[in-house]
């Protein structure tokens, strides 16, 4: 049975007794700083009884064997940048906050780096860029290791390299039982397998051993176009999932926002070459596009990250969902469309900024989903090329929540039902996008969902993770 919330207290203050300095109460002052560190508003307005932040594998394994054997429902945080309330946070239980474990060490022959999950991507791209290294990992300075890590990974590099998944050489991971395994592909390759996507379901992991590249240099930047560029820009976007196999060192995307202050729509077209060379042709049909504002040029990646970063604001209530279709010229102008059509209701709310994007899932990317063994994603790579749609809005009040929800929902049902029509939707359903209600594993298919239970009772038999880790997407 899982602990009320007194004996939830109660095994907090055991906590702060077995890792002084580590746990922190409400009556603490450090507290509501630490709440507040959540991206979302609505994560940040759950309450646990307790933070606790390890310094170390062994402190998480402390932590995990308190909550096993008291049944204790806690939840794991690494960024923080999870939208939903309870993705990483829990109401009454304790939160498990992995800032402390920081370390960034990259090995003697450069070929692998060793990162904490309390690292932001920023902490970790601006080590690498001093040393002309990069490892594969999130576009935006403030998103966690950890969560990203763990659901996918979409990257600048992701054409030539897969996501932030494909290149873990070795996880250094706390499972139920408390034991500190390093998992790869030798050691537990059924475990390993499974952390390439199966979220917070496995365990706690305390390292992430990445593979870690030269990169000298790159080039690109965030330009805004008038909608009057709509057909253009998807054009040059469908376009591009064959030139991007061609040339897989560039990548773009697009964003359709509706921007209430300037009474209108606007695209965003990113675009990145990983290579230090201006205006690559790959980019051109992007480039050539007449711009209100761009900040493409020569740069490296904490730059980039950092410049993302500024358009995701913390502390704004959030939103996202997602979905998934094969490339198709009607099918991405209809997703515009329909995105459109159905804003009126939510079009003036306080602080409303709603978004569509639209990202490549390459052959190439895919291609690299079976690197080391494979991921657990699902994708084969005969699927390709493929578009995800990430519907983002972000608002202000609370008292709007429903009507954003409803207005978002619908805008995906709507895509879902589009995609069926014109036989172009896939079941995949990007873990690190996904609303609330999606069925994030059903969309890995039949035999690997069936495979991720069998191994999830093999390393925690009593289904601690399942059970007493109730927030983001079980089994
Ligand atoms: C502004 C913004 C930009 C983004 N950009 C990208 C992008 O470029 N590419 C991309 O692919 N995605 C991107 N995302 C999505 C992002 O990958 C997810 O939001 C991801 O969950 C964030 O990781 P986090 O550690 O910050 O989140 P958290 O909320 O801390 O964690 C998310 C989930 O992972 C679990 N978890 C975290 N760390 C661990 C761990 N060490 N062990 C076990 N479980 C753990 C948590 O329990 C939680 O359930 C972006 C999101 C935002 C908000």
């Amino acid at each position: 049975m899982i602990k009320t919330d007194q004996a939830t207290y109660r095994q907090c203050e055991l906590l702060g007794q077995l890792l002084p300095q580590r746990e922190i109460l409400p009556s603490d002052s450090q507290y509501f700083k630490v709440k507040d560190f959540y991206w979302s508003a609505q994560q940040a307005a759950v309450s646990p009884q307790c933070f606790v932040q390890p310094g170390s594998a062994e402190d998480v394994s402390t932590i995990i064997k308190v909550a096993e054997r008291a049944e204790c429902p806690f939840a794991v945080k690494s960024g923080g940048h999870a939208a939903f309330a309870g993705a990483s946070n829990i109401q009454d239980g304790i939160t498990i906050d992995l800032q402390l474990l920081n370390e960034i060490t990259v090995s003697e022959d450069r070929t692998t780096t060793r990162i904490g999950p309390g690292n932001r991507w920023v902490d970790v791209y601006s080590r690498l860029d001093a040393k002309n290294l990069m490892v594969v990992g999130g576009r935006v300075a403030e998103i966690g290791v950890g969560g990203l890590m763990l659901g996918g990974g979409i990257s600048f590099f992701s054409a030539r390299r897969g996501w932030a998944l494909d290149g873990v050489r070795n996880y250094e991971v706390v499972v139920a039982s408390g034991e500190i395994l390093d998992v790869n592909l030798e050691s537990y390759p059924d475990l390993y397998w499974a952390l390439r996507g199966g979220g917070n379901n496995f365990g706690v992991v305390t390292r992430f051993d990445l593979e870690t590249f030269p990169q000298p240099g790159m080039w690109g930047g965030m330009a805004y176009h008038s909608m009057d560029h709509n057909v253009t820009l998807n054009d040059a976007f469908f376009n591009f999932a064959d030139a991007a196999h061609e040339d897989p060192d560039a990548q773009a995307y697009l964003a359709f926002c509706w921007l209430k202050d300037y009474e209108s729509y606007v695209i965003m077209s990113e675009v990145t070459y990983a290579r230090a060379v201006e205006y690559p042709e790959v980019l051109k049909p992007f480039t050539d596009v007449p711009a209100m504002s761009t900040t493409v040029r020569l740069r490296n990646m904490t730059d980039l990250a950092l410049e993302m970063n500024a358009t995701n604001p913390n502390g704004m209530r959030q939103v996202w969902m997602t979905g998934t279709f094969r490339m198709d010229r009607e099918m991405l102008q209809a997703c515009v469309d329909i995105f459109v059509e159905e804003l009126q209701p939510v079009k003036y709310l306080n602080g409303i900024v709603p978004a569509a994007i639209v990202q490549l899932i390459g052959k190439d990317t895919i291609a690299n989903f079976g690197r080391n063994g494979g991921n657990c994603l699902g994708i084969e790579p005969g699927e390709g090329p493929l578009v995800n749609l990430n519907l983002a809005f972000l608002w202000v009040d609370a008292a709007d929540d429903e009507v954003v929800e409803r207005v978002i929902r619908r805008v995906l049902e709507r895509c879902e039902a589009k995609g069926r029509e014109l036989g172009v939707w896939h079941r995949y359903i990007y873990q690190n996008y996904a609303g609330k209600h999606q069925d994030v594993f059903a969309g890995y298919g039949e035999e690997n969902l069936r495979r991720l239970r069998e191994i999830s009772k093999k390393y925690d038999p009593e289904q601690v993770f399942q059970r007493l880790q109730p927030g983001y997407y079980k089994l």
